[in-house]
């Protein structure tokens, strides 16, 4: 019998062999992760409040999620959406049961959820102009959102580093300004048949959508029988302190998609359109292959029961308060460094008065994970089940790191 051991390659020299060259990636490969903690391939401890963009909601490795996994893995992956699987079933009552009464369609990322969305007010224009294809397909979206990179989503996203290359664009999206009621309005005609926002700009420096904004929105859509759908893949599942980031606003569209903490780290995607709008979509007119297959549900409801059993919509709600009083504290001490924090719950924007990437870099040798968002913000993602004393040490690296 041989023993000769089969030595791989270091990653690094995989990556630069062999991945595509699509991403500007920190030189450091994670190798294990549990709670809000990650380490990498040489042992190196980080307090992980990059979350996986958003994605970590119980953090790494969360026993209750591993366990539900685990147990499915052992029972039933994947059946295709040919059949039934009770998992599906399940999450998607529990979804209904936070968006309201309506139905879940499933998918496997953001993109994906909001091209369902995009597919939706299509459907929608064409019952809006009498059965007529072609004559009410609009959707006004904001200036400098993000909403993800397949075609649809892509063209709802007028920023020129993600659209350039790839034209021509799907036709149909015009962009009106964030926060500004008027300027919607303005471009509401007959031809529009939604408005997709997001209700906190995620990746174009942590913007807030006012509540006023969100609720003026709400009316234009009814008055003009437009979808208001919201783009919640971030700001979604428990991420702003409540379950979705419009009920702050104490606004309900009329359809909204999801990804990211959904799954608690494995792929998946999700829209809930309302009662009355969800059977515009009848049998053959969409679907893919893995959504909402049975592995990726279990994930889900996981992560709904340990919401649920932790209490950490409300935990992040009351612990957010005091970390984002103590950032501003810092912001004040060092206004030089600091222009502004923003956000809300767990997710937060630092904007910085100058460069970014070396602050990012200063973190990251000091233990701290963070990610971008837009040229010049950075972005705490704290994992959902961050506790008071990790958040105040986020803080005091923070500080650390701007005092030099
Ligand atoms: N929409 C928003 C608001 C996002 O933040 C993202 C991802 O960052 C997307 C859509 C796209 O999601 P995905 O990367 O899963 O396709």
């Amino acid at each position: 019998m041989s023993n000769t051991t089969i030595t791989r390659p270091a990653t690094a020299d995989l990556y630069d062999a062999y991945v595509l060259q699509n991403y500007a990636r920190a030189p450091i490969t994670l190798a294990r992760g549990n709670g809000t903690h990650v380490w990498d391939d040489a042992g190196r401890d980080y307090l992980d409040f990059s979350s996986g963009i958003a994605v970590s909601a119980l953090g790494h490795c969360h026993p209750h999620w591993v366990a539900a996994v685990q147990r499915q893995a052992a029972e039933l992956i994947h059946v295709s959406n040919l059949y039934r699987n009770p998992n599906q079933g399940e999450l998607a009552r529990r979804l209904v049961g936070y968006a309201g009464p309506g139905r879940i369609f499933f998918c496997n990322s953001g993109a994906e959820a909001n091209e369902a969305l995009i597919k939706l007010s299509r459907l929608h224009g064409i019952a809006k102009a009498g059965g007529v294809e072609g004559k009410s397909y609009k959707v006004i979206c904001a200036k400098n959102a993000f909403h993800g990179r397949t075609f649809g989503a892509m063209s709802a996203t007028p920023q020129e580093k993600i659209q350039k290359g790839f034209a021509p664009l799907v036709p149909g999206f015009v962009f009106a300004e964030f926060n500004n009621l008027k300027s919607f309005a303005g471009l509401v005609d007959e031809q529009t048949a939604a408005i997709l926002i997001e209700p906190i700009q995620g990746e174009s420096g942590i913007n807030p959508a006012t509540p006023e904004f969100l609720r003026g929105l709400r009316e234009l859509c009814t008055k003009h029988n437009l979808l208001l759908m919201l783009d919640e893949i971030q700001t979604g599942i428990g991420r702003t302190g409540k379950f979705f980031c419009c009920e702050h606003a104490g606004v309900r569209p009329d359809a909204l998609s999801m990804a990211k903490g959904l799954g608690g780290g494995m792929p998946i995607g999700a829209m809930w359109a309302r009662e009355g709008v969800a059977e515009l979509f009848h049998a053959g007119q969409h679907g893919t292959t893995f959504g909402g297959t049975p592995i990726a549900c279990a994930a889900g409801l996981a992560v709904l029961d340990v919401f649920e059993k932790e209490n950490l919509i409300e935990k992040v709600s009351r612990q957010s308060a005091p970390w984002m009083a103590a950032l501003k504290k810092l912001a004040a001490e060092y206004p030089q460094k600091i222009a502004d924090v923003r956000g809300i719950g767990y997710l937060v924007g630092v904007q910085m008065a100058n460069d970014i990437a070396p602050v990012i870099a200063k973190l990251r040798e000091a233990g701290l994970l963070v990610a971008s968002s837009g040229n010049n913000t950075i972005r705490v993602l704290p994992p959902l089940v961050a506790s008071e004393q990790e958040l105040a040490k986020s803080v005091e690296i923070l500080r650390g790191v701007v005092a030099t």
